[in-house]
Order: C-alpha cells, then sequence, then structure tokens
C-alpha cells in the first residue's frame, strides 16, 4: 500500500478497481468480463486486418513513388504484423487474463522490447521503431470510428476507478456515474473544467496526481480521497473500513445540512440572498432545484456539445435543449452562456489521421488568450446568430437570459447586442410574441472589470466568473496544478477588484451576481456577502451547505469583517483573521487553492 498526493478537487471517497486513461495516445485498460473474450478478439483481429489492409496500400504507393528500397520497409512490417509475438501474444493475453484489446496489444509490445533490449544487433535494436509504428497503427484501428477517448469511456464492464495522465472537459462530459466511482488525475486543478464536473456529479476526484499512471496498474485496487487530496494504491482492509466510516459520516453531515435547507435564503438578520446554480448538463436541473437553487444563474452551453464539431448542432436541436432546460426550471429563470470555446470546436471534426491517433477530436479547449469565446461568436456570426434565434425561440417559453463570456470591451457586446436584435427580429417574422431577452456579462477579464460602468449602459446584468478574473488578475493558468498555489481567490487584488465591480455595477443599477467556484468557499463565501453581494450562482452541490452558512451570519457582521480584510496585505493575514472571526465556517476555507481540506473535514 502506498499514498500519492495531489489537490483535493472534488470532495468525497471512493474506492474500486482501477480503469486507466492514457489520453497521450488515446488508449484504455481495463478488465473484461468472461462473456466478452470473444467480441475482444473479434475487435484485435479487425484492427490487424485494417492495419493489414493499410500497409499494403502504402506499400504499393511507395513502390511506385520512391522505389522499391523504401518500400520493402513496409513489407518488413507487413511481418512484424503476424509474428507470433504480436497479434497472435495479444489474443493469447486477451483469453488467459481476461483485458481488451487495447491493454493485451501493449503487453504483447512491452514483451517484443524486452526481446530486443537484450538483442547485441543494433540494426535489429533500431526495427523496434518499426514495431512500435505498426503497433501504434494497430491501436489506432481499434477505436471506434472518431472516436475520442471520451467514447471509450462507456465501454467499461464494471464500475471503476480512472485513473488519467489527464481529462479534458469533452471526455469528462461522457463520464456515467454508474461506470465511475471517483478519479485520480495527474493533471488539472480545482477550477478546471473536468474538475468542476466532478463535483456537480458529486464524484471523489483529486488532480494533480503526479504519476498516477505509472504507478497504478489496471485493476488495482485504488482508493480515491476527496477530502485530503490523496489516492492510496491497494489500500488494507483497514483503511478501506475507516473511508468507510468516514464516508458515512459525510453522508449523515450533508443529509442533515440538507434538512436545513427549506428556511428563507436570509442572513440571520433578514437581508435576501438569491442561489441560482451553474449547470453544466441539463440533467443536473432536477438536482439543481432539490438543491434550492432558484433559477440557473449560468448554464455552460459549451458542455452540451460534448467534443461534437459545432455545426452538429442546428438551431433546432439548440432550442429543443434550451427549451427543456427552461420548462425544468420555470418559473425560475435559465441564465444561457454563450458559447465558451475556440476554434477548434467550430472547424474540427470528428475524424482523426493515423498521425492524429493521439488527439482527442475537437474539444471543449479555450485557447486562454485567443480567439475564444464572444471573440469567437463574432467572427462566426452564423454560430451566434443561431445560437441567438435558439434562445429567442425558447424565451417563449419561460425566463431566458443571455450571458456573453470573456466580454473585454464595449465593442464586443455592442455587436452582440446587434446580433440579438437580428435574431429577435428574424424570429418574430411568424407574427408570434417574442419576449425581450435580457442581456448580461460576465465579468472575467480585468479590463471589463475595470469598465463596468461602460457596459452598464448596454448589459442588464453582471455575473463575475471568478474563476478567470483570478487567472487573469493573478496571470496564473488555471489549469496547471504546478501553480495552483497561487490561484489565491483571497488576494488582496481580488478582493478589490471584486468590491470595485459590486459597487460600481450598484451605482449605475445593475446586478452583479457571482458564478465562479470562489462562491462555494466558505470563507470567501464570507467575505463576497461583506463586500455586497446578493446574488450568487454556484455547483448545486454546494448551495445547500454554503445556504445553511448565509442563514447564521448577520450581514452588518460580514460587512466588517469584510471591511477589516479589503485592508489587510496578504491573503494568509485574511485567512487567518476569518479563522478568528469565523471559527466554525473559515476552518473550512481554502480548498480553492489546492491547501489540504483534511483538518477541516475530519
Ligand atoms: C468563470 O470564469 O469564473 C466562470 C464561471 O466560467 P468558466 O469556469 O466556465 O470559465
Ligand atoms: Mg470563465
Amino acid at each position: 500500500m502506498f499514498r500519492l498526493t495531489g489537490i483535493a478537487v472534488s470532495q468525497g471517497l471512493a474506492w474500486g478497481p482501477a480503469a486507466l486513461l492514457l489520453q497521450r495516445h488515446v488508449a484504455i485498460r481495463y478488465a473484461i468480463a468472461p462473456g466478452r473474450v470473444e467480441k475482444e478478439i473479434a475487435r484485435l483481429d479487425q484492427a490487424r486486418e485494417a492495419t493489414a489492409h493499410q500497409l499494403h496500400a502504402i506499400h504499393a504507393r511507395v513502390s511506385q513513388t520512391a522505389g522499391a528500397d523504401l518500400a520493402s520497409l513496409f513489407e518488413a512490417q507487413l511481418l512484424m504484423l503476424d509474428d507470433q509475438m504480436l497479434v497472435p501474444r495479444a489474443r493469447s493475453i486477451i483469453a488467459g487474463d481476461r483485458v481488451n484489446a487495447e491493454w493485451a496489444i501493449d503487453r504483447a509490445f512491452d514483451e517484443f522490447c524486452e526481446v530486443f533490449v537484450d538483442v547485441g544487433d543494433a540494426y535489429l535494436r533500431e526495427r523496434r521503431g518499426d514495431v512500435a509504428d505498426v503497433v501504434g497503427r494497430l491501436r489506432h484501428n481499434l477505436l471506434p470510428v472518431s472516436a475520442g477517448a471520451g467514447r471509450l469511456l462507456v465501454e467499461l464492464d464494471a464500475p471503476a476507478i480512472l485513473v488519467a495522465d489527464d481529462l479534458a472537459p469533452s471526455v469528462a462530459a461522457h463520464l456515467d456515474r454508474n461506470l465511475i466511482l471517483g478519479l485520480a488525475i495527474e493533471t488539472g486543478s480545482r477550477t478546471h473544467h473536468s474538475a468542476i464536473l466532478a463535483r456537480s456529479l458529486g464524484l471523489p476526484a483529486v488532480a494533480g496526481v503526479a504519476g498516477a499512471t505509472k504507478h497504478v496498474g489496471p485493476g488495482t485496487l485504488v482508493l480515491v480521497d476527496g477530502y485530503a487530496g490523496e489516492v492510496v494504491i491497494d489500500p488494507s482492509p483497514a483503511v478501506i473500513d475507516e473511508a468507510r466510516e468516514r464516508r458515512d459520516r459525510h453522508n449523515s453531515r450533508s443529509a442533515a445540512v440538507r434538512v436545513g435547507q427549506h428556511g428563507p435564503a436570509a442572513s440571520a438578520d433578514g437581508v435576501a440572498i438569491q442561489f441560482q446554480a451553474n449547470v453544466e448538463r441539463p440533467d443536473d436541473v432536477e438536482f439543481a432545484r432539490a438543491a434550492g437553487a432558484e433559477g440557473v444563474g449560468l448554464f455552460r452551453s459549451e458542455f452540451m456539445l460534448g467534443g461534437q464539431a459545432i455545426d452538429q448542432f442546428d438551431e433546432e436541436r439548440q432550442f429543443r435543449i434550451y427549451r427543456d432546460l427552461v420548462e425544468r426550471m420555470a418559473p425560475f429563470p435559465v441564465t444561457v452562456r454563450t458559447f465558451d470555446i475556440d476554434e477548434s470546436q467550430v472547424s474540427r471534426g470528428g475524424e482523426e489521421g493515423h498521425e492524429g491517433a493521439g488527439a482527442e477530436g475537437p474539444g471543449l479547449s479555450r485557447g486562454p488568450l485567443g480567439l475564444r469565446a464572444i471573440r469567437l461568436s463574432l467572427e462566426r456570426r452564423d454560430v451566434l446568430e443561431t445560437q441567438l434565434r435558439a434562445l429567442v425561440r425558447a424565451g417563449r417559453y419561460g425566463a431566458v437570459r443571455v450571458l456573453l463570456p470573456f466580454v473585454s470591451a464595449v465593442d464586443e457586446l455592442r455587436a452582440a447586442r446587434a446580433a440579438l436584435a437580428s435574431a429577435e427580429r428574424a424570429v418574430s417574422a411568424d407574427g408570434r410574441e417574442t419576449p425581450a431577452i435580457p442581456v448580461g456579462v460576465m465579468i472575467e477579464v480585468p479590463s471589463a472589470a475595470l469598465t463596468v460602468d461602460l457596459l452598464a449602459e448596454g448589459a442588464d446584468f453582471f455575473s463575475i466568473g471568478t474563476n478567470d478574473l483570478i487567472q487573469y488578475c493573478l496571470a496564473v493558468d488555471r489549469t496547471d496544478g504546478r501553480v495552483a498555489g497561487l490561484f489565491d481567490p483571497l488576494h488582496p487584488a481580488i478582493l478589490r477588484v471584486i468590491r470595485y465591480v459590486i459597487r460600481t455595477a450598484r451605482r449605475c443599477g445593475r446586478s452583479a451576481a457571482v458564478c465562479g467556484e470562489m462562491a462555494a468557499d466558505p470563507g470567501a463565501l464570507l467575505l463576497l456577502l461583506g463586500m455586497g453581494v446578493t446574488e450568487l450562482s454556484m455547483n448545486p452541490a454546494a448551495i445547500p451547505a454554503a445556504r445553511a452558512l448565509v442563514q447564521q451570519v448577520k450581514l452588518s457582521d460580514v460587512r466588517r469583517v469584510a471591511a477589516r480584510a479589503l485592508r489587510l496585505p496578504t491573503s494568509r493575514d485574511i485567512n487567518t483573521m476569518l479563522v478568528d472571526e469565523f471559527p466554525a465556517f473559515a476552518s473550512r476555507t481554502g480548498g480553492l487553492n489546492g491547501r489540504s481540506q483534511r483538518e477541516g473535514e475530519r
């Protein structure tokens, strides 16, 4: 038994056999049920057939264009393909050890390489590269057509802990709670979208676990401790017993918090605080309602793409999704953020060539400072107008609000409003009534924060996205676990900028909600309330505890504490002060920048 440490990104405890996701070359390794052996061997044989076919074609082409000498390389590869040590060996591994075909071919290759290591002949040693090429081709041919790692995830036979070198949000969007028990990921951080999704799903997760895929084999028993940020490999029965006991204790505690959720969402001195939900998947709306959300404050619309290219989502398909959301959330409003994606999502198709086998198709990647979000929407007006028309149509069935991501200047807001006006005209051409849609601006880029008064003219409301606002104010990549300790919501600069936005918006008669992850952190929440925030949108799972906190504090107290915090020079000083003033809540602070929550949770 040994432990690896990482960043606690989603609370909870889970254990089970590991399934490995090696996203760098899109492979997944897992044990298979006895009844599946034949099917797995058939998959391998099909991949062999496809590989042989491709190699024959390459051989013929190269013979014509580059001559017989070079072409003979591919003849050699064809012989390697049928070497007893490769495909036939992988077949017997599948049958004997009951593992999936990808894993079997990798193991056969490892054995093959061991033999080459002992060979003195340099020429023969070099042939290892050719075998690797053949194996790469076989691996690629094992993938379902246009599959990304997301599709592979649903192939698992039994529930598992997913141990991954990386987990792109487009892959995480395929996570099935019935098949995946918990996550241990080598990369990532708390505000990475995969971590946000894990929290929405209630999946215990630890990110930044260096070396996890090296230390864990498929099928190894792994325990994920999403409180302590720890992954235990081969835990002893005593460790599992202790984890089970802790899990039960936490479950009963959260049930107690849920019972308390039915009072008014108001502070102890009677100030009303509104709680809405951040939603990534339409099905989470029921969960959001049950958690006490009065509306969706942020629907991250790009998640519904789930890695598919955007042109798969025409106006009708989007309209049905938005209408369904709005009807399920009625009478509360649904705030839909226009796509926050980059070009790869718009232009790349799902097909990958052999060379591209390492890439995960179109993903939810968003070049942090490039052509993304509102910038991309304005560049691709067809995409923006399609989305806006679908939203305007959905607005006939309930309260819809549009939220623009990554706005950095007034011109972008004006252009987006013009696009909305055009969408409204197009939809109302049928003569039916189309209610006006309020337009909000995400405050997540420093230039937007500093020009809230100028944006207020064209914006009906604001929503502060602290995840990006912190990353851009502090110059800390939110997805890079190595600098997670610098991602600091209590940094004096962050408190100042938030206070400025809240005050200025209020002066201009506009509401400013907070929808970043910061609001789910007890200490940070106290400060937000103290700085005048009265509208919060957060992961539904975090609402009951945040609501219970609000009900127990007086706004007059948190205002005083926030005023003091704003005069302190470091986040450490602020944290210490919070712990002194509110020992019951603030001792649990700190999850946002990766500090362990173990002390507060045990
Ligand atoms: C944010 O940036 O704070 C936010 C809410 O949006 P996202 O996490 O999707 O970037
Ligand atoms: Mg953002």
